[in-house]
């Protein structure tokens, strides 16, 4: 199969792609690719384009377009993430690990333990989109996922119109069953922060239709945490399916 590359969206017009900075480095130098060597580039939201660079100047590689497509959305329901926001090399984790596991939309919520607070939003939504697509390169996903605004964790519970709502709780849980997820449309995971959510917070979730979900006798980190329930729900609901 060949190599699909990550482009941003407005690389590509008509017929033609304009690619620059580090994505042309990576051809020319990495791939050693030149005049004449096909490549197939995609845009995050599902489009395949096949085409053959015809032009390579001043740190730029230029692609003719001969083919393009529209890839359809992975089986199974949509994954959206609520991660209660944590130390940052923790969140990083979460979101690379995540996007390589197919979450579709991932929410930062800020819950009464959370130790990170959201400072200098746009830079690290920035940061943010950079790991998510970094990820998505390196896995060749062909729909990059949503990365929401911080928001505090009443808020996003309000607003989640998923089918299926699960929180995953060190103290409160059943243990974890996918059975039931296969038809969903779309399954909400809430994780919380290091500290854990609080009593309070569990409970407005379960008022908000979410079922708190045990992972095991073990506390594991908030990162291992988001990793395992994705694992297994993307595991259970079908998602795994090619
Ligand atoms: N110090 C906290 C632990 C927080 S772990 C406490 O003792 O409550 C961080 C988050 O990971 C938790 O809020 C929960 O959402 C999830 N988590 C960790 N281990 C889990 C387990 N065994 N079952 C369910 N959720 C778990």
């Amino acid at each position: 199969m060949a190599k699909r590359l990550l482009v941003d969206h407005g690389a590509i017009s008509d017929d033609r792609a304009l690619l620059g900075g580090d994505l042309a480095r990576y051809v020319t130098r990495v791939l050693r690719f030149g005049v004449g060597d096909a490549l197939s580039l995609c845009d995050g939201e599902g489009g395949l384009f096949e085409g053959r660079i015809d032009r390579v100047s001043g740190g730029r590689v230029e692609v003719a377009i001969a083919e393009r497509r529209q890839l359809a959305r992975p089986a199974g329901p949509r994954l959206w993430l609520l991660y209660g926001l944590a130390k940052a090399s923790a969140t990083e984790t979460t979101l690379q690990k995540a996007t390589e596991l197919g979450v579709d939309r991932v929410t930062p919520v800020i819950c009464e333990r959370s130790v990170a607070r959201p400072r200098d939003g746009d830079k690290k939504r920035a940061r943010w989109g950079e790991i998510v697509r970094g990820a998505a390169r390196q896995c060749e996903r062909a729909f990059l996922p949503q990365v929401d605004e911080p928001q505090p964790l009443a808020r996003a519970l309000a607003d989640c119109g998923a089918s299926h709502k699960l929180i995953a709780s060190v103290a409160h849980g059943q243990t974890l069953s996918a059975e039931g997820l296969a038809g969903a449309g779309e399954v909400a995971l809430a994780v919380g922060p290091e500290g854990g959510f609080t009593d309070a917070e569990v409970a407005a979730a379960e008022r908000a239709g979410f079922a708190p979900v045990s992972l095991g006798p073990t506390i594991l980190r908030s990162e291992t945490a988001a990793i395992a329930l994705l694992a297994i729900v993307a595991y259970g609901s079908g998602r795994l399916q090619s």
